[in-house]
């Protein structure tokens, strides 16, 4: 039997962790450049300063990674606790405060990074420094792991990690970012916790029509922009079907048993409900976004090339050659090439884990009423690195925030409120506390 939670002083607890948050928002980690030294450099020096060693990993160019373990007694595998230290780019103009100041104002942390995803980092430090501050038992080495470079696609980051060293990212469980509680959804005021088990896979890709030029006066058959638009119409014409995985089959259910999904959690159900929700569509489909289209050099002139880029997103266990060649029969072209710019893919996390029964209890001693779900996460995150390695990674954060505040996630006016930051600090530590001690 676990020790019930030690005595902690969560006033004092919180009022560090702001502290950090707000001065580690002011090391500007932007991607590009990224420069994660210096998020390396900040958290080390925390690090140091209670007498807890850490690595840090280098490929170069400034993009430093960082992992520290409290070592546990060796009775269960490794349990991490994963964080970016890069942030997307801001265009000031558009902000009402600094981003890169970590001002508080009326309850709110602001900045770039508070919600994606320094805030979770720091609840990640803070339950890190916790566990050794009170000497807790460990039954599993804890790991923290503050990892570069996951906004502009890994490659500096985890990516580099698995090929270089990939016994770094050796664990049963991890928490990451990709999940957390949101106050209302579906137009329903009840607190609503997403836990990720799984996401899409994004498909980039480039449309490349070539033809043959001309005097705008003549048109011909061949003409590169009229084969692309073609292949574009057929595209957009394409029906795809529905698809309801288990995991989204529970999601929907548990909603509809709360009464926030009004619907059946069928396909039938969900089919008329997609219909008229961007959102479950996004959830429940292989998805296109049309995104560039380029062409042409003069008003007159027939152009000899067209190109074109499509962000696809696809279901988990949705396979990049599979769709690509279902994409490749629906534009029925041989002069309209499809390059491959970026793919990603990643297995399904299991739901029926002790990770999940921990986090959801610890939820519910939290929130009695919160309604907590299994989801899929739209965006992608380093999770399918390790979800692809058999790693139980979820998406995690014990954050509660209005879906107001979630638009400055890659937006403007990204913040934080206090009183969810708490929330966040507090189950992220009782989670890792339950699945760690002794
Ligand atoms: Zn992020």
């Amino acid at each position: 039997m676990l020790a019930s939670s030690p005595a902690i002083d969560w006033d004092a607890y919180l009022a560090e962790a702001i502290d950090i948050l707000s001065r580690y928002i002011r090391v500007d980690t932007s991607n590009p450049p990224g420069r994660e030294r210096l998020a390396c450099d900040f958290l080390g020096e925390i690090l140091a300063a209670e007498g807890i060693p850490f690595e840090t990993y280098d490929p170069g160019q400034d993009r430093l990674s960082l992992r520290a373990i409290l070592p546990g007694n060796g009775a269960a595998r490794p349990f991490m606790l994963l964080n970016h230290t890069d942030v997307v780019p801001v265009q000031r103009e558009f902000w009402e405060d600094e981003p890169f100041a970590g001002h508080i104002k009326d309850g709110e942390i602001w900045g770039r990074g508070a919600l994606d995803m320094k805030g979770l980092g720091v609840a990640q430090l803070m339950t890190f420094l916790t566990v050794k501050r009170l000497g807790i038992p460990l039954k599993r080495d804890l790991v923290f792991f503050a990892m570069a470079d996951e906004e502009a696609g890994s490659e500096w980051g985890i990516r580099w990690l698995e090929r270089n060293h990939p016994d770094t990212l050796d664990a049963e469980f991890v928490i990451n970012e990709g999940g957390g509680g949101t106050t209302e959804l579906f137009g329903v005021e009840r607190p609503v916790y997403n836990v990720a088990v799984a996401e899409k896979g994004p498909l980039w890709l480039r449309l490349v029509a070539e033809g043959r030029p001309g005097h705008g006066s003549v048109p011909h058959e061949d003409n590169a922009l009229d084969r692309l638009v073609r292949a574009m119409y057929r595209v957009q014409e394409w029906q795809r079907p529905l698809s309801v995985s288990p995991v989204l089959t529970e999601y929907f259910s548990r909603l509809s048993r709360a009464g926030i999904y009004k619907g059946e959690a069928t396909v039938e159900g969900l089919t008329a409900a997609a219909a008229g929700d961007p959102r479950i569509r996004a959830l429940l489909s292989n998805t296109i976004s049309a995104t560039t289209a380029t062409s042409g050099i003069k008003h007159n002139v027939i152009p000899a090339r067209a190109e074109a880029t499509l962000d696809c997103r696809l279901l988990p266990g949705v396979r990049p050659d599979d769709f690509q060649a279902e994409l490749e029969a629906v534009i029925d072209d041989p002069k309209v090439r499809i390059e491959r710019v970026h793919a990603g893919w990643s297995e399904v996390n299991p739901f029926d884990t002790e990770l999940f029964r921990t986090i959801e209890s610890v939820i519910h001693d939290h929130m009695e009423e919160a309604v907590v779900v299994p989801g899929v996460t739209v965006g992608f995150t380093d999770s399918s690195v390790l979800r692809n390695r058999g790693t139980i990674s979820y998406g995690f954060s014990g954050g509660l925030n209005n879906p107001e505040l979630g638009k400055g996630v890659h937006g403007h006016n990204e913040r934080v409120p206090v009183e969810s930051f708490r929330l966040n600090c507090q189950m992220v530590f009782e989670v890792t506390r339950r699945m760690c001690e002794a």
